[in-house]
């Protein structure tokens, strides 16, 4: 059978989530190929675009290498190039650099700024629907501040001063509200009073935010008013020049940064595929099953693509649950197609469970289900819990883990919804000399395992199992036992009267208390059954003074610290639950929980073996990420 080819263009939110799972579905289908094709070898997280544009997150945060995300998926071809046109009788797929032949084709370019054809945007204005315009930003408003700084004439100063945006949709109201955070880290690094930077917030309709409710969007307002944004409605712009922003009917405003953000409009591109595009915004028309106009094999989905349900005011929505849905859609068409079923795939049917509009990093808005408005710490959690869903729904541990990782453990600036509380940008130099204390202790402690009358390596039992204990010496004679039993009654007594005493340093003269004095019934039961007879706990002690050497030798060379750490947290619950730990030695826990931090990255092994392991093994996993992907190579 000659291969089917799907082709999927612009990896996108929706051209990820559509490639994902058409991969999945054709996973043992060796008959067809999926290839995806970007203007990038990544792909871009969009929704973080005014995170990285004002340096809360790093740019190389936002982009997910195509390789890395379907590295499993050995049907997707990826290809970094450039998409210019169509050929629909040909079935082809043209681009910069060559042409590919589809059998199925979904489209999936996204949208860009829509400015509405108002003059000067192009030329002095700046834009954040791409990573370039992102970075574009990112270099002005450093260099703008930083020159305004310097400037000595107080008007050319303060228009330097002035960050104008333009459109309060989600876009402008959360570029506005990253803005906020980012006027106290321009101001230091310039040497400025942050006052001296002003903020203003444009908007043409008389209302700002009117995707939200009134009493959301009011929230909102508030917290930008009291954070000194200049809020501007009924405000029109009608020109940008370089240094100064013309509005209609009212005095220009005196600025070098306008950041327009007022219109989102289909990519430019998808005009020249003669597809039916709807007047406004350029988008290609799509049926309820996601199908272009006349075209059966081509889909549409995301930014790019129009569909209004019946009975809805709007068409899809340009967000990422619109791209989302619309590509879920697509993506049943195209395996019915392949598959050749005539089973029935279900028309479009929008479902928007929540609107959040975050501004800045510790405050947000939202509308969950139409009917609850939540705001500030939750709704900032559930925007980042829409983003863990998301990683969650493409299958990408490693890019839920630097999520984490720069939205709350390594973020500058206190920018987070903990106000940096959780994020580790210090030395863990400090923490070496604990790490060399703390291996050599658990190394002492095995010290006095293997050698000596208390060795561990004999055929004594040294851990208190009561019922191998009582089997072994049930056996015993009688008299034996009754020779015994008063010396015993008199040690147990005498064990009473020195009761453990609670402490958590060591108390002169008095004996430590035990976590557990004696294990709880539910873990002896658990052990017993891993350890039901004395051969078994025999070989388990010497199992365990092998472990807790190796896991001493790992702590004091600084190999794999953060495993062998963890470990020793595992160790010390252990212990608790066996009955053998004293609360004063509790501080083992917190000890190797502070060694967690990567203290074996120096003066330790995971110096080297951490980068080579990343090297190594993140090649064996994710093949060869490259700055540009082409069918042939990646084939
Ligand atoms: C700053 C900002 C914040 C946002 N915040 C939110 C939010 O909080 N919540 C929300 O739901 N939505 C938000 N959005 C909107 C959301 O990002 C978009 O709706 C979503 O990205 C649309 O997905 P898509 O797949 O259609 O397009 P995109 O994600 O834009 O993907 C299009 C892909 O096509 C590629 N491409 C474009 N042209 C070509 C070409 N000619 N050849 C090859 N490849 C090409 C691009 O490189 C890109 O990878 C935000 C957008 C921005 C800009």
């Amino acid at each position: 059978m000659a291969k089917k080819n799907i082709v999927v263009v612009g990896a996108g939110f929706a051209g990820v989530y559509a490639t994902k799972k058409l991969a999945k579905h054709f996973k043992k289908n060796p008959d067809v190929e999926i290839t995806l094709i970007d203007r990038h070898s990544y792909f871009t997280y969009m929704t973080e675009l005014h995170e990285v544009a004002t340096e809360r997150v790093e740019p190389e945060h936002i982009q997910y290498d195509l390789q890395r995300l379907f590295s499993r998926r050995k049907n997707v071809r990826l290809v970094t190039d450039t998409v210019k046109n169509i050929d629909k009788d040909k079935q082809t797929v043209i681009t910069e650099n060559g042409s590919y032949q589809y059998d199925q084709l979904l489209i999936s370019l996204g949208g860009e700024s829509n400015d509405f054809g108002t003059p000067g945007v192009k030329e002095f204005g700046y834009e954040l629907w791409s990573f370039e315009q992102a970075m574009a930003l990112r270099a002005h408003l450093a260099e703008i501040i930083r020159r305004g700084a310097a400037e000595l004439d107080p008007a050319k100063r303060k228009a330097m001063l002035t960050l104008t945006v333009c459109g309060s949709g989600f876009t402008g109201s959360e570029l506005i509200g990253e803005l906020i955070e980012y006027r106290d880290v321009l101001a230091r690094d310039n040497k400025l009073d942050p006052n001296e930077i002003t903020l203003q917030l444009v908007e043409a309709a008389p209302t700002i935010i009117n995707m939200l409710n009134r009493t959301q969007a009011g929230k909102a307002e508030k917290y930008m008013t009291k954070h000194g944004v200049d809020i501007m409605t009924n405000s029109m712009i009608t020109e940008v020049c370089e240094d100064h922003v013309n509005l209609k009917g009212q005095d220009p405003i005196q600025t070098y940064t306008l950041i327009w953000t007022a219109g989102v409009r289909a990519n430019s591109v998808v005009k020249n595929f003669g597809i039916e595009t709807n007047p406004r915004g350029g988008r290609l028309m799509a049926n309820e099953f996601m199908q272009a106009k006349d075209c059966d094999n081509i889909f549409l989905a995301g930014d790019s693509t129009s569909y209004q349900e019946p009975g809805q005011p709007r068409p899809v929505p340009q967000i990422v649950q619109g791209a989302e849905e619309t590509a879920a859609t697509a993506v049943q068409g195209i395996i019915k197609n392949i598959d050749n079923t005539d089973k029935e795939i279900k028309p479009f049917h929008g479902a928007y469970q929540a609107s959040v509009d975050s501004i800045g990093s510790k405050y947000a808005v939202a509308q969950v289900l139409d009917n609850w408005n939540v705001s500030g710490f939750i709704a900032v959690m559930l925007k980042h819990a829409i983003n863990w869903l998301y990683y969650v729904q493409i299958f990408s541990g490693y890019y839920l883990f630097q999520y984490f990782m720069h939205e709350f453990f390594r973020t500058r600036n206190r920018r987070n919804v903990f106000r940096g509380w959780t994020s580790r940008m210090g030395n863990v130099l400090w923490s070496v000399p604990l790490r060399f204390f703390y291996g050599a202790m658990w190394l002492w402690d095995c010290w006095t395992k293997v050698q000596g009358s208390e060795s561990w390596f004999t055929d004594k039992l040294r851990l208190p199992f009561s019922w191998i204990q009582v089997a072994a010496t049930s056996g015993a004679s009688e008299a034996a036992t009754k020779a015994t039993s008063g010396a015993s009654e008199a040690a147990s007594s005498a064990a009473k009267a020195t009761k453990g005493v609670f402490s958590l340093s060591y108390m002169y003269g008095k004996d430590p208390l035990m976590v557990f004095e004696k294990s709880p019934h539910w873990f002896e039961a658990v052990t017993k059954v891993f350890i039901p007879n004395m051969q078994m706990a025999l070989f388990f002690q010497k199992f365990m003074t092998c472990v807790e050497i190796i896991i001493a030798l790992c702590i004091f060379f600084g190999l794999f610290s953060w495993l062998a750490n963890a470990i020793t947290i595992g160790l010390v619950v252990v212990f608790c639950l066996s009955g053998m730990f004293y609360w004063v030695n509790i501080w083992m826990v917190f000890v190797a929980l502070a060694l967690m931090n990567g203290s074996g990255r120096t003066f330790g092994l995971d110096y080297w073996v951490v980068p080579w392991m990343q090297k190594h093994f993140g090649h064996w996993w994710y093949g060869n990420v490259s700055s540009h992907y082409d069918a042939v190579k990646t084939r």
